[in-house]
């Protein structure tokens, strides 16, 4: 078997699109235009990279972008009245603070400080909550992405069996609350889990959130099932000159396409749908403190 491509960079232009739509409307109809503030601290240059991005593809939607660039020795005081400022401004629709923070910052206080309306990254402990009991929440980005291409590409999720591999707190563990939520029979795996590769074999669906590059391979994935590979992993490519690198999952992408139904390609895959997420999350967050219609198909 060769499995389908499950396309996630053309997924998310198709949600960037919807969002776009929404934007205009919510503009023309309402005078109201989204707004999206970001919060870096520090200069790590994957973070600048991730919010250089999000900022143009806020923008891109039609949507306002706040960005706010603090020093790396930004005291926590500091910060946090920053985020009190953006709780209280009313063109602030979405609030996220890039992650990692410098280590003298307290992450869980600084998240737990955002307005949970506001809280687009879906980490404040009230959404965390909200989600855990099946209530209107904000919902995390990639879990959100994951669920949206496993929804397009199943249409019901109902009764599948599914083991999302990884139980932190931005992935693993929101991914099994989405899919429980549809009515998949979830199993959560980790380091501890024993005969890991016998818990994947029964899945319909695996989801890999692990930050081991290509650790799952063929022989753990049942014929037919589909594959959602979250890990981003920089691995060394010598085949493409010295000191050169290359993207990889946490799937041997050859090994499990030739198994799988479907799987999610390394780049071009989950990625692209997070920030896409972000930005239906953001439009989420307006509608909702506006007291107007939700946008059909852009929150789970
Ligand atoms: P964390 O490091 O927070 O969590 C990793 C999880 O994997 C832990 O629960 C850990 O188990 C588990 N794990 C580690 N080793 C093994 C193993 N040998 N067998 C089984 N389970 C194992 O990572 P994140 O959830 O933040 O991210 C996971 C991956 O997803 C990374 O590659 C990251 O880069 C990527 N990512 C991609 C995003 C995207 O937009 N596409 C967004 C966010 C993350 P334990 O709890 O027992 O230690």
């Amino acid at each position: 078997m060769t499995a389908e491509i499950i396309d996630g960079k053309a997924f998310a232009a198709t949600v960037r699109k919807k969002v776009a739509g929404h934007v205009a409307k919510l503009t023309e109809q309402h005078g109201i235009t989204p707004g999206l503030a970001v919060v870096l601290v520090g200069e790590d240059p994957a973070s600048q990279v991730y919010v250089r991005s999000k900022g143009k593809q806020t923008v891109e939607a039609g949507m306002s972008s706040y960005e706010h660039k603090l020093e790396a020795h930004t005291s926590e005081a500091e910060l946090l009245a920053l985020i009190d400022k953006l709780n209280a401004d009313p063109a602030v629709h979405g609030i996220l603070v890039q992650l990692p923070l410098p280590d003298h910052l307290n992450e869980d206080l600084v998240i737990n400080a955002i307005d949970p309306a506001k809280d687009v990254d879906g980490f404040h402990i009230s959404n965390v909550g909200l989600l855990g009991t099946g209530q209107k929440s904000m919902v995390p980005c990639t879990p959100l992405g994951c669920l949206m291409m496993l929804r397009d590409h199943h249409g019901s999720l109902s009764g599948m069996n599914a083991v999302v591999i990884g139980r932190s707190n931005i992935v693993g563990k929101p991914m099994a609350q989405l899919l429980l939520g549809d009515s998949c029979t979830v199993t959560i795996a980790h380091s501890r889990t024993k005969d890991i590769e016998e818990v994947a074999r029964r899945a319909d669906i695996v989801v890999a959130a692990v930050g081991r590059p290509e650790m799952v391979t063929g022989d753990w994935i049942k014929p037919g099932a589909t594959v959602i590979d979250v890990g981003i992993n920089r691995i060394d490519a010598p085949e493409k000159g010295e000191g050169k690198t290359r993207l990889v999952g946490d799937c041997h992408f050859d090994s499990c396409a030739e198994v799988a139904g479907a799987i999610t390609p390394v780049p071009g895959g989950v990625g692209p749908m997070t920030i896409a997420c972000l930005l239906a999350n953001t439009v989420t967050a307006c509608c909702r403190a506006n007291g107007l219609p939700e946008p059909e198909g852009l929150t789970a």
